[in-house]
C-alpha cells in the first residue's frame, strides 16, 4: 500500500446551500458522506446570512455523522481538507471555522481545496477520466477547462450568469422553488420541437452569455395572449418555454464544448456539477463527442453537486503528492477564487489511446 492509499482524509464543504463533511480513503473509498441542505423560502434565491446559520446549525451534526457512519474518530484522520473558494463569504467562513478547530485541536495538517477543482478532481476519480475537457455547470459555475502545464484552463465561460442562475432564475419566476432545473427538465419532457419558442442564442467566441435568455424566457411564460381554456394553454405554454429554454441553453454549450474537443484535441469529455443531472443536456454531448471521436463521462449524479467527498478526494490527491498544507492561522477563504489561478502541478493524465 502506498502512502496515499493508507491516508484518511475528513472534507469539509461549505461553499453555498450544502454544508458536507466525508471521509475518504487514499485509495478512493468514499467512507461516509454526510451533508445538511439549506433550502431557500418559496421563490427565493439563496440569502448568504440565512444559509450560513443553517450550516451553523447542522454542522457539528454532519461532523458527527461523517465520522460514525464511517465508522472512525478524529484520531484515526489523518487530514482535514476544506472548501476555501470560490462561494458565499458567509458560508464559507463556518466550513473554515469548523476545519481549522478540529484540524488544530487534533493536530492534523490543513488542507485548503479550490471548490471548483473538487468537482473536477472527484469526477475525474469516479469515473476513471484521464485528461478530459471539463464542462462544469452547476449554481455557481458555467466553465469550459482543459488541463494544461500545471493548470485548469478554461477555454469557455458565461459572460453573466450561469446556467444553473438562469434554470432557478426561470423556475422561481414560474413559481417553483429552487432548484429548479429538475422540475424544468421534467416539464420541457411534456414538450417538443413543433412548440419550440424562438430565444435569444448567444455564443461570443467560446463564452456565453444567458442572462437575455432569461428576460426572454420569463416574458415568453408569462405573455398573456389565451382565449379560451386558460389554465391548460398557460400550463401548456410554461412547458413549451421550458422546453425551448433548455434546447437554446444546452445547445449553447454543446457548441462551445464541441469548438473546445476540435481546439484541445482531447479524447476525453467530462460533465461535472448539478446540471449535469440532465438527460438532455448529456444526450447533445454525448452527440458532440461522438463527431469527434471523445469519450463522454458524467459524474455520477449522487456526487455531481456540491459535498465533502469532493473536497476530501481533492486535498488527499494534493497533500499525497505535494505535502503542501496551511498553518491553521492562515486558513483563509476567498469568495472569487479563480480556478484558473490555482497551481495542479500535482495532477497525473495519462493520455486516452487514440
Ligand atoms: P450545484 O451548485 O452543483 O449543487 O448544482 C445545483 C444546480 O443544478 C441548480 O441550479 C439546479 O437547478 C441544477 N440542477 C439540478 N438537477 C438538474 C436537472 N435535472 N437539470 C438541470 N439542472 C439541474
Ligand atoms: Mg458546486
Amino acid at each position: 500500500m502506498t502512502r496515499k492509499e493508507a491516508l484518511l482524509c475528513l472534507g469539509v464543504e461549505s461553499t453555498a446551500h450544502t454544508f458536507g463533511c466525508a471521509v475518504v480513503a487514499g485509495d478512493g473509498r468514499i467512507l461516509s458522506d454526510a451533508r445538511a441542505v439549506y433550502r431557500a423560502p418559496e421563490g427565493k434565491g439563496i440569502h448568504p446570512r440565512e444559509a450560513s446559520r443553517h450550516h451553523i446549525d447542522r454542522s457539528s451534526g454532519a461532523l458527527g455523522d461523517a465520522l460514525a457512519s464511517a465508522g472512525v474518530s478524529m484520531k484515526d484522520i489523518d487530514l482535514v481538507g476544506y472548501s476555501a473558494g470560490p462561494g458565499l463569504g458567509p458560508c464559507l467562513r463556518v466550513g473554515a471555522v469548523v476545519a481549522r478547530t478540529v484540524a488544530g485541536y487534533y493536530k492534523k495538517p490543513l488542507v485548503p481545496v479550490n471548490h471548483a477543482l473538487g468537482h473536477i478532481e472527484l469526477g475525474a476519480m469516479l469515473t476513471g477520466a484521464s485528461d478530459p475537457l471539463v464542462l462544469l455547470v452547476s449554481g455557481g459555475h458555467t466553465m469550459i477547462l482543459a488541463f494544461l502545464e500545471g493548470r485548469w484552463r478554461v477555454s469557455g465561460e458565461t459572460l453573466d450568469i450561469t446556467v444553473g442562475q438562469l434554470l432557478d432564475q426561470f423556475g422561481r419566476s414560474a413559481g417553483f422553488s429552487s432548484p429548479c432545473g429538475g422540475r424544468i427538465e421534467e416539464l420541457a419532457g411534456r414538450s417538443n420541437k413543433e412548440h419550440y419558442h424562438s430565444l435569444p442564442y448567444v455564443v461570443k467566441g467560446n463564452d456565453v452569455s444567458f442572462s437575455g435568455l432569461l428576460t426572454a424566457a420569463i416574458r415568453q411564460a408569462s405573455s398573456d395572449d389565451n382565449n379560451g381554456n386558460e389554465e391548460e394553454e398557460k400550463k401548456e405554454r410554461l412547458e413549451a418555454v421550458c422546453y425551448s429554454l433548455q434546447e437554446t441553453a444546452f445547445a449553447m454549450l454543446a457548441e462551445a464544448v464541441e469548438r473546445a474537443l476540435s481546439f484541445t484535441g482531447k479524447k476525453e469529455m467530462m460533465i461535472v456539477g448539478g446540471v449535469s443531472a440532465n438527460r438532455r443536456l448529456a444526450e447533445m454531448l454525448q452527440a458532440a463527442c461522438a463527431r469527434h471521436g471523445a469519450r463522454f463521462y458524467s459524474c455520477p449524479i449522487k456526487y455531481a453537486g456540491d459535498n465533502g467527498a469532493q473536497i476530501a478526494w481533492t486535498a488527499l490527491s494534493e497533500y499525497a503528492a505535494t505535502g503542501k498544507k496551511v498553518a491553521v492561522k492562515d486558513a483563509s477563504v476567498t469568495q472569487s477564487w479563480r480556478l484558473d489561478t490555482v497551481d495542479v502541478s500535482w495532477r497525473r493524465t495519462v493520455a486516452a489511446p487514440a
